[in-house]
Protein backbone atom coordinates (compact mmCIF):
# COMPACT_ATOMS: atom_id res chain seq x y z
CA UNK A 1 0.00 0.00 0.00
CA UNK A 2 1.36 3.47 -0.67
CA UNK A 3 2.55 5.48 2.28
CA UNK A 4 0.12 8.75 2.61
CA UNK A 5 1.21 11.51 5.43
CA UNK A 6 -1.73 12.03 7.33
CA UNK A 7 -3.20 15.20 9.20
CA UNK A 8 -1.03 17.43 8.02
CA UNK A 9 -3.37 18.72 5.62
CA UNK A 10 -5.95 20.66 6.28
CA UNK A 11 -9.73 18.46 6.26
CA UNK A 12 -10.87 17.47 3.22
CA UNK A 13 -7.66 19.14 1.36
CA UNK A 14 -6.30 16.04 0.13
CA UNK A 15 -9.53 14.71 -0.59
CA UNK A 16 -10.74 17.45 -2.74
CA UNK A 17 -7.50 17.47 -5.21
CA UNK A 18 -7.58 13.44 -5.48
CA UNK A 19 -11.57 13.61 -6.10
CA UNK A 20 -10.69 16.92 -8.61
CA UNK A 21 -7.55 14.82 -10.80
CA UNK A 22 -10.27 11.92 -10.95
CA UNK A 23 -12.75 13.49 -11.81
CA UNK A 24 -10.81 16.01 -14.61
CA UNK A 25 -8.77 12.64 -16.08
CA UNK A 26 -11.16 9.86 -15.66
CA UNK A 27 -15.02 8.95 -17.68
CA UNK A 28 -17.59 9.72 -15.81
CA UNK A 29 -19.12 6.27 -15.30
CA UNK A 30 -19.59 5.86 -11.61
CA UNK A 31 -20.21 8.47 -9.14
CA UNK A 32 -18.46 7.93 -5.77
CA UNK A 33 -18.92 8.64 -2.50
CA UNK A 34 -16.45 11.49 -2.00
CA UNK A 35 -13.83 9.75 0.65
CA UNK A 36 -10.24 9.01 -1.46
CA UNK A 37 -9.34 5.71 0.77
CA UNK A 38 -5.72 5.10 0.99
CA UNK A 39 -5.14 2.22 3.06
CA UNK A 40 -7.17 -0.33 4.73
CA UNK A 41 -6.55 -3.51 7.57
CA UNK A 42 -9.34 -5.25 8.43
CA UNK A 43 -12.77 -4.09 7.97
CA UNK A 44 -10.88 -0.27 8.82
CA UNK A 45 -9.68 2.17 6.13
CA UNK A 46 -8.54 4.81 6.23
CA UNK A 47 -8.25 8.56 4.00
CA UNK A 48 -6.00 10.72 2.51
CA UNK A 49 -6.79 12.97 5.32
CA UNK A 50 -6.57 10.16 8.49
CA UNK A 51 -9.76 9.87 8.96
CA UNK A 52 -11.06 6.53 9.45
CA UNK A 53 -14.04 4.46 8.02
CA UNK A 54 -15.88 1.25 8.72
CA UNK A 55 -15.98 -0.57 5.43
CA UNK A 56 -19.44 -1.72 5.44
CA UNK A 57 -19.46 -2.40 1.50
CA UNK A 58 -16.22 -4.60 0.66
CA UNK A 59 -16.36 -3.71 -2.39
CA UNK A 60 -19.68 -5.76 -3.11
CA UNK A 61 -18.65 -8.94 -1.82
CA UNK A 62 -15.38 -8.89 -3.07
CA UNK A 63 -13.64 -8.37 0.56
CA UNK A 64 -14.87 -11.13 2.55
CA UNK A 65 -11.80 -11.52 3.70
CA UNK A 66 -10.98 -7.82 4.81
CA UNK A 67 -8.45 -5.43 3.65
CA UNK A 68 -4.83 -6.94 3.55
CA UNK A 69 -5.45 -9.68 5.24
CA UNK A 70 -2.45 -11.42 6.21
CA UNK A 71 -2.50 -14.89 4.69
CA UNK A 72 -4.08 -13.74 1.84
CA UNK A 73 -1.22 -10.88 1.52
CA UNK A 74 1.39 -13.82 2.32
CA UNK A 75 0.72 -15.69 -0.60
CA UNK A 76 0.26 -13.28 -3.20
CA UNK A 77 3.95 -11.55 -2.09
CA UNK A 78 5.72 -14.91 -2.54
CA UNK A 79 3.92 -16.34 -5.66
CA UNK A 80 4.34 -12.33 -7.10
CA UNK A 81 7.91 -12.95 -6.39
CA UNK A 82 8.13 -16.91 -7.38
CA UNK A 83 6.30 -16.81 -10.86
CA UNK A 84 3.11 -14.49 -11.58
CA UNK A 85 2.54 -15.46 -15.11
CA UNK A 86 2.69 -17.77 -17.57
CA UNK A 87 -0.45 -17.74 -19.62
CA UNK A 88 -1.93 -20.99 -20.64
CA UNK A 89 0.30 -22.01 -23.40
CA UNK A 90 2.02 -23.44 -20.64
CA UNK A 91 0.85 -25.54 -17.45
CA UNK A 92 1.97 -23.55 -13.90
CA UNK A 93 2.55 -25.35 -11.00
CA UNK A 94 -0.36 -23.52 -9.00
CA UNK A 95 -3.12 -24.47 -11.34
CA UNK A 96 -3.17 -27.93 -10.59
CA UNK A 97 -3.86 -27.93 -7.08
CA UNK A 98 -5.83 -24.57 -7.67
CA UNK A 99 -8.24 -26.90 -9.96
CA UNK A 100 -8.32 -29.54 -7.66
CA UNK A 101 -9.13 -27.51 -4.12
CA UNK A 102 -11.96 -25.57 -5.72
CA UNK A 103 -13.78 -28.34 -7.40
CA UNK A 104 -13.38 -30.05 -4.02
CA UNK A 105 -14.84 -27.41 -2.30
CA UNK A 106 -17.59 -26.58 -4.35
CA UNK A 107 -18.71 -30.01 -5.03
CA UNK A 108 -18.40 -29.83 -8.96
CA UNK A 109 -15.93 -31.96 -11.78
CA UNK A 110 -14.38 -29.42 -13.62
CA UNK A 111 -13.01 -25.46 -13.28
CA UNK A 112 -12.71 -23.10 -16.05
CA UNK A 113 -10.86 -19.93 -14.70
CA UNK A 114 -11.40 -16.34 -15.83
CA UNK A 115 -10.56 -13.15 -14.03
CA UNK A 116 -13.83 -11.02 -14.13
CA UNK A 117 -17.34 -11.76 -13.01
CA UNK A 118 -18.25 -10.76 -16.34
CA UNK A 119 -16.07 -12.93 -18.17
CA UNK A 120 -17.44 -15.90 -16.01
CA UNK A 121 -20.73 -15.48 -17.01
CA UNK A 122 -19.35 -14.51 -20.67
CA UNK A 123 -18.05 -18.54 -20.10
CA UNK A 124 -21.10 -19.62 -18.59
CA UNK A 125 -23.30 -18.28 -21.49
CA UNK A 126 -20.87 -20.19 -23.78
CA UNK A 127 -20.92 -22.94 -22.07
CA UNK A 128 -24.72 -23.51 -22.20
CA UNK A 129 -25.08 -23.23 -25.99
CA UNK A 130 -22.61 -25.51 -26.83
CA UNK A 131 -23.62 -27.67 -24.38
CA UNK A 132 -27.16 -27.21 -25.88
CA UNK A 133 -26.07 -28.17 -29.35
CA UNK A 134 -23.47 -30.98 -28.44
CA UNK A 135 -25.24 -32.76 -26.09
CA UNK A 136 -29.23 -31.48 -25.75
CA UNK A 137 -29.71 -31.44 -29.67
CA UNK A 138 -30.47 -28.04 -29.86
CA UNK A 139 -30.59 -26.77 -33.70
CA UNK A 140 -27.84 -24.36 -34.86
CA UNK A 141 -27.93 -20.76 -33.59
CA UNK A 142 -31.50 -21.77 -31.65
CA UNK A 143 -30.61 -21.95 -28.19
CA UNK A 144 -32.03 -19.85 -25.76
CA UNK A 145 -31.28 -18.84 -22.19
CA UNK A 146 -33.32 -17.86 -19.66
CA UNK A 147 -32.74 -14.60 -17.05
CA UNK A 148 -34.38 -13.03 -14.44
CA UNK A 149 -36.03 -9.48 -14.25
CA UNK A 150 -34.08 -7.08 -12.16
CA UNK A 151 -31.12 -9.76 -13.06
CA UNK A 152 -27.16 -8.02 -12.53
CA UNK A 153 -24.55 -10.23 -14.62
CA UNK A 154 -21.78 -7.84 -15.85
CA UNK A 155 -21.34 -5.05 -18.38
CA UNK A 156 -20.68 -6.57 -21.52
CA UNK A 157 -22.72 -6.19 -24.78
CA UNK A 158 -24.49 -9.68 -24.28
CA UNK A 159 -24.95 -9.19 -20.69
CA UNK A 160 -26.95 -6.28 -21.09
CA UNK A 161 -28.76 -7.69 -23.60
CA UNK A 162 -30.32 -9.16 -21.06
CA UNK A 163 -30.74 -6.55 -18.55
CA UNK A 164 -34.14 -4.71 -18.13
CA UNK A 165 -32.56 -1.70 -16.74
CA UNK A 166 -32.61 1.11 -19.38
CA UNK A 167 -29.30 2.94 -18.33
CA UNK A 168 -27.28 -0.26 -18.65
CA UNK A 169 -28.71 -0.87 -22.26
CA UNK A 170 -29.04 3.02 -23.27
CA UNK A 171 -26.76 3.87 -26.49
CA UNK A 172 -25.30 0.23 -25.98
CA UNK A 173 -27.53 -1.46 -28.79
CA UNK A 174 -27.25 -3.48 -31.07
CA UNK A 175 -27.77 -6.38 -28.78
CA UNK A 176 -27.10 -10.24 -28.60
CA UNK A 177 -29.96 -12.18 -29.56
CA UNK A 178 -31.27 -15.65 -27.75
CA UNK A 179 -31.79 -14.53 -23.70
CA UNK A 180 -35.31 -14.37 -22.44
CA UNK A 181 -36.12 -12.46 -19.03
CA UNK A 182 -38.98 -14.33 -16.45
CA UNK A 183 -39.85 -12.67 -13.39
CA UNK A 184 -37.42 -13.30 -10.57
CA UNK A 185 -39.28 -15.95 -8.07
CA UNK A 186 -42.16 -17.16 -10.42
CA UNK A 187 -41.45 -20.69 -10.83
CA UNK A 188 -44.79 -20.94 -12.53
CA UNK A 189 -43.45 -18.16 -15.25
CA UNK A 190 -40.23 -20.05 -15.15
CA UNK A 191 -41.85 -23.46 -16.25
CA UNK A 192 -44.49 -21.68 -18.93
CA UNK A 193 -41.12 -20.05 -20.80
CA UNK A 194 -38.79 -23.38 -21.07
CA UNK A 195 -38.93 -24.20 -24.64
CA UNK A 196 -37.46 -27.21 -27.00
CA UNK A 197 -34.55 -25.06 -27.29
CA UNK A 198 -33.95 -23.67 -23.73
CA UNK A 199 -30.39 -24.56 -22.85
CA UNK A 200 -30.14 -22.87 -19.67
CA UNK A 201 -31.90 -20.58 -16.70
CA UNK A 202 -29.27 -18.27 -15.43
CA UNK A 203 -30.11 -16.97 -11.65
CA UNK A 204 -28.69 -15.28 -8.42
CA UNK A 205 -30.08 -16.60 -5.78
CA UNK A 206 -30.29 -13.75 -4.07
CA UNK A 207 -30.19 -10.24 -6.42
CA UNK A 208 -27.69 -7.82 -4.95
CA UNK A 209 -27.44 -5.47 -7.81
CA UNK A 210 -31.00 -5.60 -7.78
CA UNK A 211 -32.00 -4.12 -4.19
CA UNK A 212 -30.76 -7.49 -1.75
CA UNK A 213 -33.98 -9.19 -3.17
CA UNK A 214 -34.13 -13.01 -1.55
CA UNK A 215 -36.56 -14.91 -3.71
CA UNK A 216 -39.49 -17.05 -1.86
CA UNK A 217 -38.38 -20.27 0.26
CA UNK A 218 -38.33 -23.10 -2.07
CA UNK A 219 -37.96 -21.04 -5.28
CA UNK A 220 -34.20 -22.27 -6.20
CA UNK A 221 -35.27 -25.92 -5.26
CA UNK A 222 -38.00 -25.49 -7.22
CA UNK A 223 -36.22 -23.65 -10.28
CA UNK A 224 -33.51 -26.57 -10.23
CA UNK A 225 -35.88 -29.38 -10.02
CA UNK A 226 -38.07 -27.88 -13.35
CA UNK A 227 -34.56 -27.48 -15.15
CA UNK A 228 -33.83 -31.14 -14.38
CA UNK A 229 -36.19 -32.52 -15.75
CA UNK A 230 -36.60 -30.30 -19.11
CA UNK A 231 -33.04 -30.61 -19.48
CA UNK A 232 -31.77 -26.79 -18.66
CA UNK A 233 -28.95 -26.28 -17.41
CA UNK A 234 -29.26 -24.63 -13.81
CA UNK A 235 -26.89 -21.84 -13.81
CA UNK A 236 -26.42 -20.45 -10.66
CA UNK A 237 -24.39 -16.85 -10.47
CA UNK A 238 -23.11 -16.68 -6.90
CA UNK A 239 -20.18 -14.13 -7.81
CA UNK A 240 -21.72 -11.78 -5.14
CA UNK A 241 -23.45 -14.39 -2.95
CA UNK A 242 -21.09 -17.19 -3.08
CA UNK A 243 -17.76 -17.62 -0.71
CA UNK A 244 -19.49 -17.63 2.74
CA UNK A 245 -21.04 -14.20 2.23
CA UNK A 246 -24.81 -15.87 2.78
CA UNK A 247 -23.44 -17.47 5.74
CA UNK A 248 -23.44 -20.60 3.38
CA UNK A 249 -20.53 -21.56 1.69
CA UNK A 250 -22.79 -21.30 -1.48
CA UNK A 251 -26.24 -19.16 -1.22
CA UNK A 252 -27.97 -22.54 -3.26
CA UNK A 253 -26.69 -24.22 0.00
CA UNK A 254 -29.41 -22.63 2.06
CA UNK A 255 -32.25 -24.61 -0.45
CA UNK A 256 -29.65 -27.79 -0.69
CA UNK A 257 -29.37 -27.07 -4.21
CA UNK A 258 -26.26 -28.08 -6.11
CA UNK A 259 -26.21 -25.93 -9.85
CA UNK A 260 -25.39 -27.33 -13.31
CA UNK A 261 -23.03 -24.64 -13.86
CA UNK A 262 -21.69 -22.39 -10.62
CA UNK A 263 -20.08 -18.91 -11.20
CA UNK A 264 -17.69 -17.40 -8.99
CA UNK A 265 -16.13 -14.37 -8.50
CA UNK A 266 -15.44 -11.26 -6.41
CA UNK A 267 -14.06 -12.69 -3.26
CA UNK A 268 -12.13 -15.38 -5.24
CA UNK A 269 -9.54 -13.00 -5.89
CA UNK A 270 -9.01 -12.94 -1.66
CA UNK A 271 -9.38 -8.57 -1.90
CA UNK A 272 -6.49 -8.54 -4.14
CA UNK A 273 -6.98 -9.08 -7.42
CA UNK A 274 -10.28 -10.02 -10.11
CA UNK A 275 -9.98 -14.01 -9.96
CA UNK A 276 -13.40 -16.28 -11.32
CA UNK A 277 -14.37 -19.25 -12.30
CA UNK A 278 -16.82 -21.55 -13.79
CA UNK A 279 -17.57 -24.60 -12.44
CA UNK A 280 -19.61 -28.01 -13.57
CA UNK A 281 -19.71 -31.41 -14.35
CA UNK A 282 -17.50 -33.14 -16.76
CA UNK A 283 -20.68 -33.45 -18.89
CA UNK A 284 -21.38 -29.69 -19.06
CA UNK A 285 -17.93 -27.92 -19.13
CA UNK A 286 -16.44 -30.95 -20.94
CA UNK A 287 -17.58 -29.39 -24.21
CA UNK A 288 -14.81 -27.29 -24.28
CA UNK A 289 -11.53 -28.55 -27.03
CA UNK A 290 -8.37 -26.58 -27.09
CA UNK A 291 -8.56 -23.20 -28.89
CA UNK A 292 -12.39 -22.85 -28.09
CA UNK A 293 -12.48 -20.21 -25.41
CA UNK A 294 -9.77 -18.98 -23.41
CA UNK A 295 -8.05 -15.99 -21.62
CA UNK A 296 -4.56 -14.53 -21.13
CA UNK A 297 -4.62 -14.04 -17.37
CA UNK A 298 -7.11 -16.48 -16.91
CA UNK A 299 -5.62 -19.41 -14.48
CA UNK A 300 -2.67 -17.36 -14.16
CA UNK A 301 -0.36 -18.47 -10.97
CA UNK A 302 -1.02 -15.73 -8.87
CA UNK A 303 -4.84 -15.60 -9.09
CA UNK A 304 -4.54 -19.39 -8.65
CA UNK A 305 -2.41 -18.61 -5.66
CA UNK A 306 -4.31 -16.03 -4.16
CA UNK A 307 -7.55 -17.82 -4.70
CA UNK A 308 -5.77 -21.67 -2.71
CA UNK A 309 -5.22 -19.08 -0.07
CA UNK A 310 -8.48 -17.36 0.02
CA UNK A 311 -10.65 -20.76 0.43
CA UNK A 312 -7.82 -22.17 2.62
CA UNK A 313 -8.57 -19.24 5.19
CA UNK A 314 -12.61 -19.40 4.55
CA UNK A 315 -12.79 -23.07 5.08
CA UNK A 316 -10.41 -22.69 8.08
CA UNK A 317 -11.29 -19.71 9.99
CA UNK A 318 -15.32 -21.10 9.38
CA UNK A 319 -16.36 -17.42 7.61
CA UNK A 320 -19.38 -18.57 6.33
CA UNK A 321 -20.83 -19.70 10.18
CA UNK A 322 -19.49 -16.28 11.16
CA UNK A 323 -21.50 -14.42 8.27
CA UNK A 324 -24.76 -16.30 9.67
CA UNK A 325 -24.44 -15.60 12.90
CA UNK A 326 -23.27 -12.25 12.91
CA UNK A 327 -25.66 -11.58 10.02
CA UNK A 328 -28.43 -12.90 11.67
CA UNK A 329 -28.16 -11.21 14.81
CA UNK A 330 -27.41 -7.83 13.13
CA UNK A 331 -30.70 -7.81 10.81
CA UNK A 332 -32.64 -8.98 14.10
CA UNK A 333 -31.66 -5.89 15.35
CA UNK A 334 -32.17 -3.33 12.57
CA UNK A 335 -35.96 -4.62 12.45
CA UNK A 336 -36.02 -4.06 16.25
CA UNK A 337 -35.21 -0.21 15.80
CA UNK A 338 -38.61 0.02 14.41
CA UNK A 339 -37.40 3.38 12.38
CA UNK A 340 -40.31 5.21 10.49
CA UNK A 341 -38.48 5.53 7.31
CA UNK A 342 -37.63 1.56 7.07
CA UNK A 343 -40.10 -0.53 5.12
CA UNK A 344 -38.14 -4.06 5.56
CA UNK A 345 -34.53 -5.13 6.38
CA UNK A 346 -33.79 -8.10 4.27
CA UNK A 347 -31.13 -10.23 3.20
CA UNK A 348 -28.73 -13.51 4.21
CA UNK A 349 -25.77 -13.50 6.58
CA UNK A 350 -24.06 -10.73 6.10
CA UNK A 351 -25.60 -9.59 2.95
CA UNK A 352 -28.45 -7.02 4.13
CA UNK A 353 -30.60 -4.46 2.17
CA UNK A 354 -32.11 -2.02 4.37
CA UNK A 355 -35.03 -1.02 1.39
CA UNK A 356 -36.24 3.03 2.58
CA UNK A 357 -39.80 4.31 2.20
CA UNK A 358 -40.44 6.39 -0.90
CA UNK A 359 -40.92 9.52 1.08
CA UNK A 360 -37.49 8.96 2.70
CA UNK A 361 -36.16 9.86 -0.30
CA UNK A 362 -33.11 8.46 -2.10
CA UNK A 363 -30.90 5.74 -0.08
CA UNK A 364 -27.81 7.49 -1.35
CA UNK A 365 -28.28 10.85 1.01
CA UNK A 366 -28.35 8.35 3.59
CA UNK A 367 -25.27 6.56 2.40
CA UNK A 368 -23.92 10.00 2.64
CA UNK A 369 -24.71 11.17 6.18
CA UNK A 370 -23.70 7.51 7.33
CA UNK A 371 -20.33 8.07 5.62
CA UNK A 372 -20.39 11.61 7.71
CA UNK A 373 -20.64 8.81 10.79
CA UNK A 374 -17.76 7.09 9.42
CA UNK A 375 -19.55 3.86 8.03
CA UNK A 376 -19.13 3.61 4.35
CA UNK A 377 -21.96 1.74 2.41
CA UNK A 378 -23.53 2.28 -1.00
CA UNK A 379 -27.37 2.44 -2.05
CA UNK A 380 -28.05 0.03 -4.24
CA UNK A 381 -31.44 0.68 -7.02
CA UNK A 382 -33.29 4.05 -5.54
CA UNK A 383 -34.52 2.78 -1.95
CA UNK A 384 -32.28 0.25 -0.33
CA UNK A 385 -28.97 0.79 1.26
CA UNK A 386 -26.76 -2.28 1.51
CA UNK A 387 -24.54 -3.28 4.15
CA UNK A 388 -22.10 -5.95 3.70
CA UNK A 389 -18.95 -5.41 5.84
CA UNK A 390 -15.57 -7.96 5.58
CA UNK A 391 -16.81 -11.34 7.08
CA UNK A 392 -14.01 -10.89 9.34
CA UNK A 393 -15.66 -8.09 11.14
CA UNK A 394 -15.33 -7.81 14.32
CA UNK A 395 -18.49 -7.69 17.29
CA UNK A 396 -17.60 -4.66 18.60
CA UNK A 397 -17.31 -2.71 14.86
CA UNK A 398 -20.25 -3.96 14.08
CA UNK A 399 -21.41 -2.79 17.40
CA UNK A 400 -20.31 0.75 16.70
CA UNK A 401 -21.20 0.81 12.92
CA UNK A 402 -24.84 -0.12 14.36
CA UNK A 403 -25.06 2.49 16.83
CA UNK A 404 -24.54 4.79 13.70
CA UNK A 405 -26.87 3.33 11.28
CA UNK A 406 -29.46 3.50 14.56
CA UNK A 407 -28.77 7.78 14.32
CA UNK A 408 -29.34 8.27 10.87
CA UNK A 409 -32.30 6.31 10.25
CA UNK A 410 -34.00 7.34 13.45
C1 LIG B 1 -20.35 -8.11 -9.52
C2 LIG B 1 -21.20 -9.11 -10.20
C3 LIG B 1 -20.94 -9.53 -11.52
C4 LIG B 1 -19.85 -8.91 -12.37
O1 LIG B 1 -18.58 -9.05 -11.85
P1 LIG B 1 -17.40 -8.09 -12.38
O2 LIG B 1 -16.18 -8.64 -11.72
O3 LIG B 1 -17.73 -6.70 -11.96
O4 LIG B 1 -17.37 -8.23 -13.87
C5 LIG B 1 -21.74 -10.52 -12.05
N1 LIG B 1 -22.74 -11.06 -11.35
C6 LIG B 1 -23.03 -10.69 -10.08
C7 LIG B 1 -24.15 -11.34 -9.36
C8 LIG B 1 -22.28 -9.68 -9.48
O5 LIG B 1 -22.60 -9.27 -8.24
Amino acid sequence: MAHVEHGTAAPTGETARHIAMAEGHSARNYAPLPVVIARGRGAWVEDVDGKRYLDMLSAYSALNFGHGHDEIVAAFVEQARTLALTSRAFHNDQFGPFCEEITKLCGQELVLPMNTGAEAVETALKTARKWGYRVKGVAGDQAEILCCEGNFHGRTISIVSFSDDPQYRDGFGPFTPGFKLVPYGDLAALEAAIGPNTVGFLVEPIQGEGGIVVPPAGYLAGARELCRRQRVLFMADEIQTGLARTGRLLACDHEGVKPDVLILGKALGGGMMPVSAVLASREVLGVFSPGDHGSTFGGNPLACAVARAAMRVLVRDGLAERAASLGEAFMARLRALGSPIVKEVRGRGLLIGIELHKEAGPAKAYAKKLMAEGVLCKDTVESVLRIAPPLVIEQDDLDWAFERIARVLR
